[in-house]
């Protein structure tokens, strides 16, 4: 299998598989290249490296930038970021605490629902990965109130949902910003799957003037062929990011057992890639 799948997580955030799982199976793919991103973090760096080494993948080191805009979570992917970059370092680090305290006041919120979810197990959970809405999903099924983690998401967790506790997180142009500060490349993430506010036509996704204010930023691409994107967005979003002079990007977003999403189902060429790399700020 050719190609570059360019979204994956481990369990250094909310993936359920290790990165020498992910190095495995994208050798066992055939896979040209693996993008390591996961959410808020650069920790898998230094053992996906060691992982691939001699097997001939090709890594795309990066992170899954959490932001945030009226209230709901943009996902913004940075490939290539510096691991030692001070401004990025200290904004995932505040972020890892904003997710401690968060996810305690969404457990909060889930007792006043009657829902009495133990704090200690979502911690558990979550291991070494920074607290995250999924964990606590699985936590709230693992007290039988709600059988399956959608159930969860759909009835209190979504955005906007009784439960939800937003975050706060940098505006997308600013991690844009961030992301370049850092020696990086910024890509748009699943740019249709942001909808707290479903519009009147039933369509989703993000709005296109943010997403020309996030290409004037320096942004470099949108990840428009996501495997949970209908066709319709996928032309929708691969057309604006033609009409702004963006790549457009393509990745599994695997998750191991968290989702189900298989590696290297969705690739993007090696001539993107390429096109992508010559957009780091020297
Ligand atoms: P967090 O970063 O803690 O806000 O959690 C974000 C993650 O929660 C996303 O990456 C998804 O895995 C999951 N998530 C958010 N909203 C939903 C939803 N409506 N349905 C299913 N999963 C969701
Ligand atoms: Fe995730
Ligand atoms: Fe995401
Ligand atoms: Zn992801």
């Amino acid at each position: 299998m050719a190609g570059y799948d360019l979204h994956t997580h481990t369990v250094m955030s909310d993936g359920t598989t290790t990165i020498e799982d992910n190095v495995r199976v994208a050798v066992e793919l055939g896979l040209e290249g693996l993008g390591v991103t996961d959410h808020d973090t650069t920790e898998p760096f230094v053992r996906a490296r060691a992982a691939a080494e001699g097997t001939g993948l090709e890594l795309v080191l990066g992170t899954e930038f959490s932001a945030e805009h009226d209230g709901s979570s943009v996902h913004v992917l940075g490939y290539w970021v510096d691991p030692a970059d001070q401004p990025l370092q200290d904004e995932m680090d505040r972020l890892r605490n904003e997710r401690f305290r968060r996810a305690e006041e969404i457990v909060a919120k889930f007792h006043g629902l009657g829902i009495d979810v133990p704090f200690a197990r979502v911690q558990e959970l979550a291991g070494e990965a920074p607290i995250g809405r999924p964990h606590i999903a699985k936590a709230v099924v693992e007290t039988g109130a709600v059988s399956e983690m959608q159930e969860v998401f759909d009835r209190y967790l979504a955005d906007g949902g009784p439960a939800y506790v937003p975050k706060y997180a940098v505006d997308p142009v600013a991690a844009v910003e961030l992301i370049r500060g850092a020696g990086g490349v910024a890509v748009l993430a699943h740019p249709a799957l942001y909808s707290a506010r479903s519009r009147d036509d039933g369509t989703r996704g993000l709005d296109d003037d943010l997403v020309e204010a996030m290409a004037a930023a320096g942004m470099a691409g949108i990840e428009a062929h996501h495997p949970v994107h209908t066709d319709e967005e996928r032309a929708r979003y691969a057309d604006l990011a033609v009409g702004l002079g963006l790549e457009v990007t393509a990745g599994s977003d695997f998750h191991g057992e968290a989702k189900d999403l298989a590696l290297g189902e969705a690739t993007t060429t090696r001539d993107v890639v390429e096109r992508l790399r010559a957009h780091r700020p020297s």
